[in-house]
């Protein structure tokens, strides 16, 4: 495989595991000519999806591009590469599994808001202030409002559990 930071092909693998998930093997890789590391991932594709854009476009479904919207409303923010590829890996498999070739990039960004709210309330915020591509403060204090409200009443699910026998 080729480095992605100097476009060297002699890379070799340092260490290769399964995801705590199962779903994929991780390999570190390290680039013989300039020395970086980075990691790839290999994983079961169940079927072909394709996009259907804003545009009417159909294009193929690019993982990589939603791991790199997903990454960057994780932005600053520090979390484990690995769930970011837990929450699209699940959502690429309810959409493979859903029966549907063809998927709305509406709805690829509405299922992968709600895996991110129970992961990262912030990374929430961010993801859907690009995807839904917020014009103004109130859809801010809109969503955050909505979100305050969920979130208590899943602590008060959460507290009723913990005070359980
Ligand atoms: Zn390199």
């Amino acid at each position: 495989m080729r480095c992605p930071f100097c476009n060297h092909s002699d890379t070799s693998v340092k260490d290769s595991r399964t995801t705590d998930d199962q779903s994929a093997i991780r390999r570190r890789r390290v680039c013989g000519e300039c020395g970086s590391r980075f990691t790839t991932f290999e994983r079961i594709q169940l079927r072909e999806l394709f996009v259907i854009k804003k545009n009417g476009e159909h294009v193929p479904f690019d993982r990589d591009k939603l791991v790199r919207s997903v990454s960057s409303a994780m932005h600053k923010h520090s979390i484990d590469p690995e769930k970011i590829e837990r929450v699209i890996s699940s959502t690429i498999r309810q959409l493979e599994t859903s029966g549907e070739t063809e998927i709305s990039t509406r709805l690829i960004g509405d299922m992968v808001l709600q895996s991110l709210f129970n992961l990262d309330l912030v990374a929430y915020v961010r993801f859907a202030s690009i995807y839904k591509e917020f014009s103004n403060a109130q859809d801010f204090i809109d969503l955050i409002s909505r979100m305050e409200h969920e979130e208590t009443l899943e602590t008060t699910h959460h507290n009723h559990h913990s005070n359980a026998p």
